[in-house]
């Protein structure tokens, strides 16, 4: 897990999701987030940032002993992504459900992934797996005082 001392909120209707560096790329992170306000969530924290190495690394850190591991946080910090705190209620599975699935090839219709993914690594965009987790991964990004 990502290191951070502090205390943990989890909220039911919060979760992190981000525009990742394909779709920063591509220059359809407005027409994404234009689709998250579309679909009834409300953006409490919104960032643009360009990761490190390490600090995709960390985010990460779960999935360490993947084979795609070195694949997925070169890709993560090859350029700016879009950090978002988003509410809604049932945030989690909402905005997963949103996404679509993590191969854009098995993606429902009308989900970010089916539209604007290129392969199962390139895929638009993440979004938080448990409410446990979106709490996690909202502190490794946002301070409180930049949630709104
Ligand atoms: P999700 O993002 O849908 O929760 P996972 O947590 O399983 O999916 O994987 C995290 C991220 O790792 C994926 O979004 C994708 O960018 C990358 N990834 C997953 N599986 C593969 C794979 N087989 N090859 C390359 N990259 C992958
Ligand atoms: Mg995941």
């Amino acid at each position: 897990m990502p290191a951070y001392a502090g205390p943990i909120y989890i909220m039911s209707n919060l979760t992190f999701g981000i525009i990742k560096p394909d779709a920063v790329k591509k220059g359809v992170h407005g027409t994404i987030i234009q689709r998250v306000l579309d679909n009834g969530f409300k953006i409490r924290g919104m960032k643009l940032i360009h990761q490190t190495r390490r600090q995709a690394e960390g985010f990460y850190e779960v999935h360490k002993e993947r084979p795609f591991f070195g694949e997925l946080t070169e890709f993560m910090s090859s350029g700016p992504c879009v950090v978002m705190v988003l509410e809604k209620e049932n945030a989690v599975k909402a905005w997963r459900d949103l996404m679509g699935a993590t191969n854009p090839a098995e993606a429902d219709e009308g989900t970010l992934r089916k539209e604007f993914a290129s392969s199962i690594g390139e895929n638009a965009v993440h979004g938080s797996d448990s409410e446990e987790n979106a709490a996690i991964e909202i502190a490794y990004f946002f301070s409180k005082l930049e949630l709104v």
